[in-house]
């Protein structure tokens, strides 16, 4: 599967580029130009790419909410999940702190807005970052079917541990529920492997449209700035986690990279951590050797408040429109872009593009002009896709830690997974 995704890959990134550079020499004569852009690329690539994402996020809140319920009604015991959820926050907290403080680094030294003239007004509404206070208290439902048809991950998070606890500690009549649910999880499972299977086609598409409509002059304008963010994402992504999971685990990167491929296919090819939990989900359990009762529970809570490669962008872009604006924000005001960052991403759900709009968040808060958007935004959909990967790399690796230090992991199918794919 992993191969044929990567085809998929590569064969949608060569129609899309091959259709923008038709487009921009004009070659075609004016109907097949017409046929080829409106009934092909905002056509077909465009409903096939938009179906499969849909399907994947179709799959997310009765996953998570059925994948949890069993997690937690297995913990049992409350003081278990305490120590287990304390563990991953801290963990998720530090990876993040140090994705943005590498990112301010790479910003300040290889200072990428240097040079550039200040960007046009743009239409972006300035919004304060919302207070500790208000994001603790959003995490609490006040009502579990709104919370599911939201899609407000964290708030059905709580639902499901609440109930889980509930299960394990209701006897027999818990047992039964239990059942239904571990059932229950079983089949969700296979829907999310039978939506695996169609992953090429829907890569294929998503990539192709992108990459027809992708103006690759932006790319080059803002070349120092994208390598910046793309160089801080290789660092972290490979370098920090490696180095972590190397310290934390001891297990071989290379074997959990290798295991994360689709994963992050998937993140980069929907530029979205939410849709593509259900992939993130099933590689830790079946691939990493995660159990259920652990992944179950950091998986859906570091596709919402875990995105590193999301604080890596908007490091390097507050750097980056400090620099272009030529104002000093100081060191207290990198430290606040640092907290606010970190809050900001704590309530939003990871989807295309958030990481734009909880930037402005960020620039307002040290004093910023939030206009200095206009000027990154052009490049902004490929890097999303890039920092998209990191985001769910960063989630997996959290998630193996945790598990490995809790006893729930299983070695020999980290292992005999790995060899069998080696074999194949
Ligand atoms: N697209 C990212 C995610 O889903 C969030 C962002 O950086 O915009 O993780």
């Amino acid at each position: 599967l992993t191969s044929r995704i990567l085809i998929a890959m590569a064969a949608g990134l060569g129609v899309g580029i091959l259709i923008n550079l038709v487009n921009a020499t004009g070659w075609l004569w004016p109907a097949m130009d017409y046929g080829l852009n409106e009934i092909v690329v905002v056509g077909v690539f465009d409903a096939v790419g938009r179906i499969f994402v849909a399907s994947l996020k179709l799959l997310v809140v009765p996953l998570v909410f059925v994948s949890l319920v069993c997690g937690a009604s297995g913990l049992g015991e409350s003081s278990r999940m305490g120590a287990m959820a304390a563990k991953t926050l801290l963990l998720y907290l530090i990876t993040t702190a140090i994705a943005i403080s590498l990112a301010l680094l790479l910003g300040t030294i290889i200072r990428p807005g240097d040079g550039i003239g200040m960007g046009e007004a743009s239409t972006f509404a300035s919004q304060s970052a919302p207070s500790l206070k208000d994001v603790i208290v959003n995490i609490f439902p006040s009502n579990p079917v709104k919370a599911m048809a939201d899609g407000n991950m964290l708030q059905v998070i709580v639902f499901s541990i609440l109930m889980g606890i509930a299960i394990s500690r209701s006897g027999n009549h818990g047992q039964q529920i239990r059942a239904w649910f571990e059932n229950m999880n079983e089949i969700i499972m296979k829907m999310v492997g039978i939506l695996m299977e169609l992953a090429p086609y829907g890569v294929f598409c998503l990539l192709a449209k992108l990459f027809a409509e992708l103006g690759a002059g932006a790319i080059l304008e803002l070349g120092l700035y994208f390598s910046t963010v793309l160089l801080a994402l290789l660092l972290h992504g490979f370098g920090v986690y490696g180095l972590l999971l190397k310290l934390l685990t001891r297990v071989n990167p290379l074997t959990f990279f290798k295991h994360l491929r689709p994963v992050m296919m998937f993140a980069f090819s929907t530029a979205s951590s939410s849709a593509t939990l259900p992939v993130t989900l099933r590689t830790a359990e079946e691939k990493l050797g995660v159990d259920n009762r652990v992944a179950s529970f950091t998986i859906p809570l570091g596709a919402t408040i875990n995105m590193d490669g999301t604080a890596i962008m908007q490091g390097v872009a507050t750097a980056f429109i400090a620099q272009a604006y030529q104002i000093d924000i100081g060191l207290t005001g990198y430290l606040t872009v640092i907290l606010t960052a970190t809050l900001a991403s704590i309530g939003t759900a990871g989807v295309p593009g958030v990481g734009l709009i909880t930037l402005a968040m960020v620039l307002q808060q040290v004093g910023l002009p939030v206009e200095g958007i206009a000027l990154i935004i052009g490049v902004d959909r490929l890097l999303d896709m890039i920092r998209t990967a990191v985001n769910v790399t960063g989630d997996s690796m959290v998630t193996m830690t945790v598990a490995k230090s809790e006893g729930a992991w299983d070695q020999q199918v980290f292992e005999t997974e790995a060899k069998a794919e080696t074999q194949k």
